[in-house]
């Protein structure tokens, strides 16, 4: 694959740019007007620039690294794409209508992924122009960092499809977990249930913000406490998701916890917003509870 469309330029779509540009490809970037995907190009060229400051890649890597990535105000030069990624906000309404626009300039053997964390490929697929071409394509967050991807056929995917993007996804230095297509796929089938009894936790007052954390990264030896990890991934979408699972699946044991609602209600979404369990505006994250 030599040229990779990513609809979106959040913290995945510009991770996701980043990392295929840093594999040689060369990615266009939209997301709902051109100023906002400048905007998230401009985020990819200051997490360059940190790691050229770390002397992790060199400035001339870097240099053409970012040359790879074209920020772009509508979809038509998205027709030579062999792979368009959509990665935006976490709704199948918005979703739906981006694989329905950008399906019009679909090449006739490219392929549209998405990065959905939870909604359902097989359903999404018939927004697209071609459901065998049509597949769930999960990157986890920082993507330059984290080296898995699940890959998610649709029960209308093509072999041939399944097989393209694995090899895509090997080729960006990532293994490759294939989930069927259940609600949550794997790994978030898994970690949302723990977010959302986590913030049960927190607003049943068992214990504050940093002890749920300390006892989680501690006592189950994880990297980051459920809380720490909540703010990271952005509380919005957490919410979308365990609200896509409780949907979904109709069972209660997903229903989201009343304190998450409110903490996105309130627009404290995490790390993006400056606050979220934690407040961000010092040095150091602070628990706000
Ligand atoms: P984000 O809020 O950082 O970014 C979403 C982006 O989508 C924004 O830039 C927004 O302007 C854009 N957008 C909204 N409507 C659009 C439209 N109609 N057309 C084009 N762009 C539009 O969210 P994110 O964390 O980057 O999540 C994006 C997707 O990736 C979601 O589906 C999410 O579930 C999934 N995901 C998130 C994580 C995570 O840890 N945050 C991990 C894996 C997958």
């Amino acid at each position: 694959m030599k040229t990779i469309a990513v609809i979106g330029a959040g913290q995945m779509g510009t991770g996701i740019a980043q990392t295929v540009a840093a594999n040689g490809m060369d990615v266009l970037l939209a997301d709902i007007d051109l100023e906002t995907a400048k905007k998230g190009k401009d985020r990819v060229d200051q997490a360059v620039a940190k790691l050229v400051g770390r002397g992790k890649i060199e400035a001339e890597g870097a240099e053409s690294l970012l040359g790879r990535i074209t920020p772009v105000g509508d979809y038509a030069p998205m027709e030579k794409a062999d792979l368009i990624i959509e990665a935006a906000t976490e709704k199948e309404g918005i979703k739906s209508a981006i694989f329905e626009k950008a399906g019009k300039v679909l090449g006739e053997t490219a392929i549209m992924a998405s990065n959905t964390s939870s909604i359902p490929i097989t359903r999404m697929a018939n927004h697209s122009p071609d459901p065998e071409r049509f597949i769930g394509l999960h990157f986890f967050n920082p993507v330059p960092v984290m080296g898995l991807i699940e890959v998610i056929p649709g029960l209308a995917t093509a072999q041939v499809t399944t097989d393209r993007v694995t090899r895509f996804a090997r080729g960006l230095g990532k293994e490759v977990v294939l989930s069927q297509d259940e609600p949550g796929f794997v790994v978030n089938r898994i970690l949302l249930p723990m977010i959302n009894e986590a913030v049960f936790v927190l607003g049943q007052s068992t214990a504050g913000i940093a002890d749920i954390d300390k006892g989680c990264r501690l006592g189950l030896n994880h990297p980051m406490g459920p809380l720490e990890l909540a703010d990271f991934v952005g509380l919005d979408t957490c919410l979308d998701i365990i609200n896509v699972l409780h949907d979904t699946t109709g069972d209660t044991k997903y229903r989201p916890a009343p304190l998450l609602v409110k903490y996105v209600e309130a627009g404290w979404l995490g790390r993006k917003t400056g606050r979220g369990f934690y407040d961000y505006s010092g040095d150091a994250p602070v628990p706000t509870r």
